[in-house]
């Protein structure tokens, strides 16, 4: 089945056609490096990281560069800073901040099994492309200099008669009805109310660079050409994919599309535009101060990184999704089920079903519905080696059985000797038939919260929950 994507400029899934199928390039936003990451920032990381997977499937290893970038430079990360190391001076403090997040973030998603990006480059290794296009911008009567700033305006790019997209396109806004909605208290250096910072001036101490356009005073980039310039740099002009959450749509995107259009008079920056939809916690929205807020790192305490993966993969990531302890619960035996069968498996050929179902925008219940006909068919001897290979192409099945199994005797505090004890006794009463006491068995390892399967391959044993 040929691979189709949901487009949200074009709001329609279209069949994807790579620009240059050895090369299939792809960008996502990434993290602001000042903090943990939260569950929901684990969804993009988790859905890209399986359309990065199934590109690399369908179009080989060595054909696919997927680009997330690090955002080191922010008026968060400076904030971070000097509250948490008050005696140096900012710009160490800002290194030590961007440095510890960055190797935090590393950590949770290489256990959420996600792989690293072919490249991750960080905004502030790439200012010398960003005054690049900020020059080009104001070149090309798409930007001006006010006050040592540097400003976008949207009204000169929709008035420029050229291929250029039109502004508001993409979150499918009207220009002139921003215009109408915008507040009174516009920056007196703004021509109109839409327009946005390209650059700025730096605040004594900040980190601060050479300004483009003749600007005298030491300036720091806006957000959204930071993007516009990691894209350029690893991507070129025009690239396929562009993605993250629904929430970037408007005005990151939008901003990110408008400068690379006006920049390289092109008509698109990205071939498609895809976002993922927003999670919750327990039906509310994830606030701090109610209480529902769970950083990644939390989670990863609570349940193994597949988990979260499973879990974040059965619902549409078009949808909204609500986070919630019950369907936790349920991914975690649906996986300890799975290693039980496919643990220990060899790897064959993944499963067409499953990429089937991935190829049609993504859809992840329908591959967890193909996936379970797949256990099926495995539990009785049937491809157990597809069913393997298939979960691993996923990122799931990245320990082995019996690793899987320690973990959760850790977890649990289980002594898994004791228990493989009473399972062959077990074995041994039912072979001389004494079922009285293989029952009793059964019951004092329920009374333990072990659960016990029996099928032609012996007996497996997993906690209860
Ligand atoms: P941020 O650090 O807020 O820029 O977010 C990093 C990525 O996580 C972006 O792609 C966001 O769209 C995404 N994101 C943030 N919060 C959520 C959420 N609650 N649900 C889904 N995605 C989110
Ligand atoms: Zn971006």
């Amino acid at each position: 089945m040929e691979l189709r994507l949901y487009d949200t400029l074009t709001k329609a899934k279209r069949p994807f056609t790579p620009l240059d199928p050895s090369n299939v390039r792809m960008y996502v936003c990434g993290p602001t490096v000042y903090d943990f990451a939260h569950i929901g920032n684990a969804r993009p990381i988790i859905v890209f990281d399986v359309l990065f997977r199934l590109l690399r499937h369908l179009y080989g290893e060595k054909h696919v560069t997927y680009v997330r970038n690090i955002t080191d430079v922010d008026d968060k990360i400076n904030v971070r800073a000097a509250r948490d190391f008050p005696g140096l001076p900012l710009n160490e403090a800002i290194r030590k901040v961007t440095e510890l997040t960055e190797k935090q973030f590393h950590e949770d998603v290489d256990a959420l099994g996600a792989l690293r990006p072919t490249v991750e480059p960080r905004a502030t290794e790439h200012i010398v492309e960003m005054r690049e296009l900020i020059e080009r911008l104001v070149h090309g009567g798409f930007a001006y200099v006010a006050e040592d700033h540097v400003l976008f305006s949207p009204q000169a790019m929709n008035t420029a008669k050229s291929v250029l997209p039109r502004y508001g396109a993409l979150s499918n806004r009207s220009l002139d009805e921003m215009i109408a909605g915008s507040r009174v208290d516009v920056a007196p250096y703004k021509r109109d109310s839409t327009d946005f910072v390209l650059w700025k001036p730096a605040k004594p101490g900040e980190p601060s660079w050479q300004s483009p356009s003749g600007i005298s005073v030491p300036g720091r980039p806006g957000w959204h050409i930071e993007c516009s310039a990691m894209a350029w740099k690893h991507l070129g002009e025009q690239f396929d994919i562009h993605g993250g959450g629904i929430d970037l749509v408007f005005p990151h995107h939008e901003n990110e599309l408008a400068q690379s259009a006006c920049a390289f008079h092109s008509d698109r920056m990205a071939n498609v535009w895809m976002h993922n939809g927003f999670l919750q916690v327990e039906s509310e929205k994830m606030s701090k101060s109610t209480g529902n807020f769970i950083t990644i790192r939390e989670s990863l305490a609570e349940w193994p990184g597949e988990v979260l993966r499973l879990n974040m993969l059965k619902t549409h990531y078009r949808s909204p999704i609500d986070w919630t302890s019950k369907a936790l619960e349920e991914s975690a035996r649906t996986l300890d089920d799975w290693y039980a069968i496919a643990g220990d498996a060899r790897s064959g050929q993944p499963s067409d079903a499953v990429i089937d179902a991935l190829s049609d925008d993504l859809n992840t219940p329908q591959m967890i519905t193909s996936l379970h006909g797949l256990r099926n068919a495995a539990a009785s001897g049937n491809h157990r080696d597809a069913f393997a290979a298939t979960l691993r192409l996923l990122g799931f099945l990245s320990e082995s059985k019996a690793e899987w199994k320690s973990r959760k005797q850790r977890a649990s505090g289980v002594d898994a000797k004791q228990i493989d004890d009473l399972i062959s006794n077990r074995a041994a009463a039912r072979a001389r038939k004494d079922f009285k006491e293989s029952d009793r068995i059964r019951d004092e390892l329920a009374a333990m919260g072990v659960v016990i399967k029996d099928s032609k391959e012996g007996t497996t044993w997993e906690i209860a929950r």
